[in-house]
This record gives C-alpha cells, structure tokens and sequence, in this order.
C-alpha cells in the first residue's frame, strides 16, 4: 500500500456529531468526504447499487443509499479492538459505481473497469452491494493485480450454481465462475454459514471438489468462531485474500431484508468474530452485499451491514490500533 511522506498526508474523518446533526448532510459511508480519485486514498468505500442477478426478491439496487443512511451513527473508534482507522490511513467514499440499469452484462463489465482503476491506484476497495453477482467483476479486477486470491465467504449459500435460468452469470454463480476462470487459490478458500434446502442433496460436494473448507451452519450454532478463525487463518496463510460478507449469512431474526432469506443463520457476534479474526491477515479488498432496504422495514439490516463494513474497514491492512 502506497503512503505519502507524513508532511503531505490527507487525513480525512467522518463528520462529526457536533459539526453537524448526525441526521442532517449528505449520507456518506460514515459520513466522509466523497472523493473521487482512488489514488487519494488507502482504503475506498464503494457503493454498487445493482441487483439485475436476483433470483427472488429484488431490492438490493438500494442497498449502498441505505447502508449509507444507517452509517450515520459510527464513530471513528473501535471500543473492542482499539482500532483507529482514520488515525493512520487516508479512508473515504468513492461513491457509486454507474451500472446500467438495462443489461447485466455490461454492468459487470463497468464495475470490472471501476475496480480495475481502484486496484491500480493501490486503493484497497470495501463494496457495498449489490446482489452477489458484483463479487466476480471485482475478482476479476483484483486479479489482474494479486493473481488468485483466498477468499472468506459468509454466506447461507454456497454461490457455486453452474447456471440460473441458462444464465452464466447471477448471483448464484460468482463463486463457479471466479473458480473456473483461476481467480481463487481453491486451496485457500472457506466458506462459513451454508445451510438450508438445496438443489440436490449434493450441493456443496462441488466446493469440497475444488478444495474449498466448507462450514455449514451446525457446526457453528451455539458456539465461539474463534477457534475456527484460528484454523481460517492458517488455512489462508499470508497470501492475499479477500472477504466477501453476503448478508443473508446471517439469521434473519437479525437481518432480514435481503432477498434470499434462511432460518437458523449466524449470529451477529459470530460474524465479528470472523472478521475480528481475520485481522493481520493480507486483505486486498471486502464487500457486504445482498442487504434489501424494500423489504427491510426497520433498517436493522442496512445498520448491521454498516457497522460489519466499518468492522472490515478496522482488520485492513496498515490499520493502527491504540494500545
Ligand atoms: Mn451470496
Ligand atoms: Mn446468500
């Protein structure tokens, strides 16, 4: 990661509670600036408003405005693990992608393009989705620089479908794909919170095929995921690896508006533990998709999505903690 010489260094913050009323301004991840040059910045919030590859309910094109909106309340500290992100690296709001609203194929193609100026200028990008389909593209990009990346998936599903509706590309499908096309290290690949019905009773066979450590949900239930974080971490080593957060990993009790819901998922301390334990880990980049404002009555989704981000944000590479 590039820095500057101290002397030269932007530092920016979110905005205040006492600058301005944490419900008034403009909803910026956190309420940071908007910039729009990755190069000015060590770490980016991206919004990709997209949800052309849903399979059930839509919605998540409205995703980053409201985890945007729910963000508002974090503050730049981490009270558990002393994390100061802001204190030490330049992080703000990228903004949005612009996807077309009209054909799936080519928003994958502008939000490859928009990631692949994200990792050349050494910004390291954290997506707010989206449906899942947008993890490939960012693979994609991603790759193009680090080569084949580890991956920690929390998801109910497995997103290894071959197809949806003879379509290649949906957000069933990103991880088949992104396996097929030599983006993953399979070696290094775990998958955390499947569960549910399943196509066949072999689903999640094709995952263990390829390598990946599959952890369906019972073997969390009722339990710390930090020893399994001790044995993700030595799974994944010290090559590059990126986290993908699919919301509905997590039970819907907790976070209910996104399209694809199951019963008996993750609990909210499981995922920060997770993320939690991935700190020290060489993460090249992260996303928290499939949260669904539309079906989302409450926020509690978006404010859990906002807050797992801010989390993702504090175990990056190069973020101090206060000791
Ligand atoms: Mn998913
Ligand atoms: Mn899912």
């Amino acid at each position: 990661m590039s820095t500057p010489p101290e002397a030269t260094k932007t530092i920016y913050r979110p905005l205040g509670g006492d600058e301005m009323p944490r419900f008034g301004g403009i909803a910026t991840m956190m309420r940071l600036p908007l910039v729009e040059d990755p190069a000015a910045l060590d770490i980016g919030f991206v919004g990709i408003p997209f949800d052309l590859g849903t399979s059930n309910r839509g919605g998540a094109r409205f995703g980053p405005r409201q985890i945007r909106s729910e963000s508002v309340l974090l503050r730049p500290y981490n009270m558990a693990t002393k994390a100061a992100p802001f204190d030490s690296l330049r992080v703000a709001d990228l903004g949005d992608v612009a996807i077309n609203p009209y054909s799936l194929s080519d928003s994958i193609l502008r939000i490859e393009q928009a990631f692949d100026r994200i990792v050349a200028a050494r910004c390291v990008p954290i997506a707010l989705g989206g449906d899942h389909t947008i993890t490939l593209p960012i693979l994609r990009a991603l790759h193009k620089r680090h080569g084949p990346v580890g991956l920690i998936h929390i998801d109910a599903h497995a997103d290894v479908n071959d197809t949806m509706f003879g379509e290649k590309i949906a957000h069933g499908t990103p991880f088949r794909r992104a396996a097929e096309e030599g983006l993953l290290d399979p070696r290094r690949v775990v998958q955390i919170g499947l569960r549910g019905t399943g196509y066949t009773a072999e689903d999640f066979d094709w995952c263990r095929s390829q390598g990946f450590r599959v952890v369906q949900v019972e073997e969390c239930w009722g339990r710390s995921l930090a020893p399994l974080m001790q044995e993700v971490r030595e799974l994944v080593g010290s090559g590059p690896v990126y986290f993908t957060l699919d919301i509905d990993g997590i039970d819907p009790a907790f976070a209910p508006g996104t399209g694809t819901p199951e019963i008996a998922g993750l609990t909210v301390p499981q995922v920060l533990e997770v993320i939690r334990g991935s700190w020290g880990l060489n993460l090249v980049g992260a996303d928290v998709v499939e949260v669904s404002p539309p079906y989302d009555a409450q926020g509690t989704t978006a404010l859990v999505a906002a807050n797992l981000a801010y989390e993702l944000l504090c175990v990056m590479p190069g973020v101090q903690r206060r000791t």
